[in-house]
């Protein structure tokens, strides 16, 4: 799939945000659980700067491509490469180190350790991690106030916005993120959209959006791909996939 045009870069994780993504091209790739394939030959590509959703029912294989992406899951076959770099084989922090941040399902804010400690943890390096944390305040207000804060008082449309600005610390160039949506209210839900809209405007980073509410997917993505069962069905503009009702009921049912 060809998620519209973009420019590469060919920088380090330095040049984070401001300076540009890097495509994400995904040929034939295989993985799966112990000996359980899941995912049986996925193929897409999101272009540099570039936003993609991934829509499918449940246990179509959403999550399981995320993290085949960030190295939790090993590829069985096929290759994965990000800014014309193999991930395939590297470790998680390896990935990392490339600029790639993967924001999971269900948040996983440490719910002991304060909203500034748990964005701390999103920066490679002590020296500088208070500029990044000023920097994403600027984004994500509401954390202002709850720097000290135990992450697990925050409300839960608060602790998604703090996994998101955790992950940004690290300046991605390749951002992944899993149902952010997932249990907020539709206040929440608006409000984040509206976030993660201004963060999709103001870089180059490269997004993958795993989501289930087709209608917002479409608002924030330029091309979509659907999958079914571990294979994609269908690539398409966002907003002409979402709006092919026949189609949607037939593969979100
Ligand atoms: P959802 O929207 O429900 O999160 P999804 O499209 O993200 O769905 P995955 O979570 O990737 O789907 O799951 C794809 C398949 O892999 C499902 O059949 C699921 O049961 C299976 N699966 C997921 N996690 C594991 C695991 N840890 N061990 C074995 N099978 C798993």
């Amino acid at each position: 799939m060809t998620a519209g045009s973009g420019s590469a870069a060919n920088g380090s994780e330095a040049d984070g945000l401001a300076q540009g993504g890097k495509a994400l091209v995904i040929r034939d790739l295989v993985t799966g659980y112990g000996e359980i394939e899941v995912l049986h030959g996925i193929s897409l590509t999101a272009e540099a700067g570039r936003c993609i959703g991934v829509v499918g029912a449940n246990g179509a294989g959403k999550t399981t491509l995320l993290r085949a992406i960030s190295g939790l899951l090993p590829v069985k076959q096929g290759s994965i490469e990000f800014g014309g770099q193999s991930l395939v084989g590297r470790k998680t922090h390896e990935i990392a180190r490339l600029g790639v941040a993967h924001v999971p399902e269900g948040r996983q804010v440490l719910q002991h350790l304060t909203v500034r400690e748990n964005m701390y943890l999103g920066s490679p390096s002590k020296a500088d991690r208070q500029e990044r944390l000023d920097r994403q305040l600027e984004t994500f207000q509401v954390l202002r106030d709850k720097l000290d804060q135990p992450g697990g008082q925050l409300s839960g449309g608060q602790q998604q916005m703090l996994a998101i600005a955790r992950a940004l610390m690290s300046n991605p160039t390749l951002l992944l993120l899993d149902e952010p949506t997932l249990g907020l209210s539709p206040k929440l839900t608006d409000d984040l959209y509206y976030l993660l809209a201004r963060i999709r405007d103001e870089s180059n980073a490269t997004f993958v959006l795993v989501e289930q509410n087709i209608a917002l997917a479409a608002d924030l993505t330029e091309y979509s791909v659907l999958m079914q069962r571990g294979r994609v069905i269908r690539t398409e503009q966002s907003k002409a996939l979402m709006s092919d009702k026949e189609l949607l009921s037939a593969y979100l049912a």
